[in-house]
């Protein structure tokens, strides 16, 4: 700074006595005032900077002291378990958030009125007594199922701590687990016994009769099909449930699925004298997903299209593309048959795994109930979605809706 203010000075000395070297005196001076300019709105800068630093310090330091029960406070409501201090005549003393979210206004009220559970009382009374820890599971069936996993901690002056995990999420995969494992028993078991029933027959009573015998080798050559399709859906089922979060990126033609279907002769088509119509669409645009995976939904909605609607009917296969705002960016395939239909109530089951509707059962229709499974979770892993319309003996319509490949930014 002291070296510019010189410079500064000289310049103006300059002037004034030579005249004549006006035009040096004037550079020097410019560049002086320039550099002067510079490192004067440096200094501002600095000590805006240095203004800023001492306020926000004042700010820490008149702000509240973060002391050790406002962290146990937040820690406490961090918790994603029900938290419940419930003093000596059981009332709810305090509670955490997650517990305040689900109970509602708990706190002053009596816990029985919250918790019903058989023994609670007696295991806050033992635990309380003997001062260790109890624990009890309990479930709920209104307004929705739910189980519970409690866990009783006693505190001092008779008060006691409640932590309620909620497992019920856990439980639900749990039965879904074992359901599953029993119906796949189940329906394998079933053409199994079948099967070995007519072995021996066929090596006792029927020895001696070869058109016995050829009408039980077909049987069983139905039932090992059987087997082999059900083996086969639980292949498919338990592999696409691996991928469903990997969605499929290539460039599908929903078109070329509909001509290898039209290409392929249908024999339960032929023998129900179907009037099919696959009505492909040149204008509709490409699809985000994979061409076997979609051939799959298709196939099986096609399928089954067939085998549920009445002898002498129509199926329709057509394709769309959505301009509404809400399913914009999408390709709709619609599969359409005059069928059996599917009850209101039963409509949102039909994707559930071994799920068949009585319907369906009792018109005798042959099937594993994975069929609609599979088509659900391709459709998941795609991020697309399905669509069932259906009128009871009038017929349903499935539409698939999947993304148009666009490329992604
Ligand atoms: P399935 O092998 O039994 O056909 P799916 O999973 O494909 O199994 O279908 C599940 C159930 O949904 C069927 O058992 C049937 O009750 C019902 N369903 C599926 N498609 C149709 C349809 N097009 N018309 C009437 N009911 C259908």
């Amino acid at each position: 700074m002291k070296i510019i203010l010189i410079f500064n000075f000289l310049a103006l000395v300059l002037l004034f006595f030579f005249g004549k070297l006006e035009l040096i005196s004037l550079v020097i001076l410019c560049i002086s005032n320039s550099a002067l300019l510079y490192f004067a709105s440096k200094i501002k800068d600095q000590k805006i900077k240095r203004k800023k630093n001492t306020e926000d310090l004042n700010v820490i330091n008149s702000s509240k002291v973060f002391t050790a029960e406002d962290l146990e406070n937040q820690l406490i409501n961090q918790i994603e378990d029900y938290i419940l201090f419930i003093n000596s005549f059981n009332t709810i003393s305090a509670a955490n958030q997650a517990a305040k979210s689900y109970y509602g206004d708990v706190i002053g009220k009596d816990l029985s009125s919250f918790i019903r559970a058989p023994d609670l009382l007696d295991k806050i009374e033992n635990s309380r007594n003997r001062r260790i820890n109890e624990y009890l599971e309990f479930e709920i069936n209104l307004p929705t199922y739910s189980f519970f996993r409690l866990t009783i901690v006693p505190l001092s002056q008779k008060n006691v701590l409640l932590v309620v995990k909620d497992y019920t999420d856990f439980k639900k995969s749990e039965k879904l687990r074992s359901d599953f494992v029993a119906n796949v028993s189940h329906e394998l078991k079933t053409p199994l016994v079948s099967i070995k029933g007519f072995l021996e027959t066929i090596s006792s009573s029927a020895k001696d009769d070869p058109v016995a015998q050829q009408k039980f080798i077909k049987i069983m050559q139905e039932q090992a099909d059987k087997m082999e399709i059900l083996i086969s859906d639980l292949m498919s089922l338990s592999r696409i449930e691996m991928q469903e979060h990997v969605q499929p990126n290539s460039k599908v033609n929903i078109n070329e699925i509909f001509e290898s279907l039209e290409r392929m002769p249908n024999k339960l088509a032929e023998k129900k004298c179907l009037d099919i119509k696959i009505v492909k669409n040149d204008t509709i645009p490409l699809v985000r997903g994979d061409y076997d995976k979609i051939s799959e939904v298709v196939q099986n909605l096609y399928d089954n299209a067939i085998k549920y609607t009445k002898d002498h009917s129509a199926v329709e296969l057509f394709l769309h593309k959505n301009e509404d705002k809400l399913l914009k960016g999408s390709v709709s395939i619609h599969v359409k048959d005059q069928g059996i239909g599917i009850p209101k109530d039963e409509i949102h089951r039909v994707t559930e795994r071994f799920f068949r509707t009585a319907n369906a059962k009792k018109n005798l229709i042959q099937g594993t109930g994975l069929g609609l499974a599979i088509v659900k979770h391709i459709i998941n892993q795609h991020r697309g979605d399905l669509e069932i319309n259906s009128r009871l003996n009038e017929g349903t319509e499935f539409i698939v809706h999947l993304p148009i490949y666009e490329k992604k930014d």
